[in-house]
């Protein structure tokens, strides 16, 4: 069955909620049971006895992106960062080595460097491009590599096949946020990796009305990984749930048409004097573009774009004079948006190097020629500000 077909189907039962076709929003702390020996029954075969660790619209949402992902399980957390943080919370402890690719997103790295270094753990960034010589830097007290790809802001794609098999043939446990990929486009499971984790914030909810994070892992990581966050106790709100599986439902339909109109916009941009390079991996120009050949099936709406000579003063100016295009966080929404992100402070292992200011596009559902017809505008104004 294809993603399309089983994105109308997954974690919904319409003859056990009275014909509706959508799961109703179970808001609840408390669960009755009509023994103390049918609770104690229910907690020993982790079914759910208490809201905090889900409910019925949890589940199924849960269940839907574990399916996606073809994971044993999927862990619902309260927003993008805690999938990523509470993931490394779960699995280190002090004296433990961590490996975190230098691309990653900006407040993985935070937590990292301010709160894993707090409690003893050691981080050690490497090259989004290492590939299987991720095995050199690997110390008997290395418990975790983790991965994104492609990388936050600069969008190298990792060889995630060879660095899953090199940390597995040492029995290091792997990790992967793969939020750019969704789970339609990229399954690190099927790649080797253990732990898949998605924002959901972004391509599931889809519409910039909710906060959440997700974390799929194959059998043999799910249990501890899921007591390990569950720990911290902060799941998503029912509400936000049933938003998000709500936006299951269309994703794949959304995420054909930012495919489109974000490439035929990225190879438009390619053409542009004023543009130096277009980071986007589904182009052939992209240095990584065999890998996501290989390891992908799709690109989503988010790519960035690298000037040629024009200062970050230029770039701001650009993106002010942008009208459908918004300037704010975060991505995966209906709605266009810019950024004119500065690596140069979240990169150690590899320092950015460019040949101009950095802009980092999300393309929406809106007309692409109309958003074209916005960046020609905004690029007379790079040009008469650079
Ligand atoms: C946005 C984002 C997150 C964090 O998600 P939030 O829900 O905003 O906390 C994590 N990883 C990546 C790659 C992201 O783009």
């Amino acid at each position: 069955m294809q993603d399309s077909t089983r994105l109308t189907l997954l974690g919904r039962d319409p003859e056990a909620q009275q014909g509706f076709v959508n799961p109703p929003v179970f808001r609840g702390s408390t669960i009755l049971f009509p023994t103390v020996e049918a609770m104690e029954r229910a907690k020993a075969a982790r079914e759910i006895t208490y809201g905090r660790t889900g409910t019925p619209t949890s589940r199924a949402l849960a269940d839907s992106i574990a399916a996606l992902e073809g994971g044993h399980g999927c862990i619902l957390t309260a927003s993008g960062k805690a999938a990523c943080n509470l993931t490394l919370a779960a699995l280190l402890r002090t004296g433990d080595h961590l490996l975190m690719v230098d691309a990653v997103y900006g407040p993985t790295r935070h937590f990292c460097d301010r709160t894993l270094a707090r409690f003893g753990i050691e981080t050690t960034y490497y090259d989004p491009r290492i590939g299987a010589g991720i095995a050199a830097l690997f110390r008997p007290e290395t418990r975790l590599v983790f991965m994104e790809s492609p990388g936050s802001l600069t969008f190298e794609v990792q060889d995630v096949p060879a660095i899953a098999a090199a940390a597995r043939a040492r029995g290091i446990t792997t990790a992967i946020d793969a939020t750019w990929g969704t789970p339609l486009f990229f399954r690190p499971l099927a790649l080797g990796v253990d732990i898949s984790i998605q924002a959901v914030t972004k391509y599931i909810g889809g519409h910039s009305d909710l906060l959440m994070g997700a974390v799929a892992a194959t059998e043999a990581v799910y249990p501890r990984l899921r007591a390990g966050i569950e720990e911290f106790g902060a799941p998503p709100s029912p509400e936000d749930c049933w938003l998000a599986l709500r936006g299951l439902r269309t994703l794949a339909a959304r995420l054909a048409r930012h495919q489109e109109s974000a490439l035929a916009i990225a190879r438009w941009l390619e053409t542009r004097p004023e543009v130096s390079r277009v980071l986007h991996p589904a182009l052939e120009s992209h240095p990584d573009h065999a890998l996501w050949k290989r390891d992908f099936t799709g690109a989503c709406g988010l790519f960035g774009l690298v000037l040629d000579g024009y200062p970050e003063a230029a770039a701001r100016a650009m993106a002010d004079a942008l009208e459908l295009f918004g300037i704010g966080a975060s991505w995966g929404g209906f709605e266009s948006l810019v950024l004119v992100p500065d690596p140069t402070p979240v990169r150690t292992a590899v320092p950015w190097k460019a040949e101009g200011a950095l802009l980092r596009l999300h393309i929406g559902l809106e007309d692409p020629e109309d958003l074209v017809r916005d960046l020609e505008r905004g690029l007379a104004r790079l040009r008469a500000a650079g």
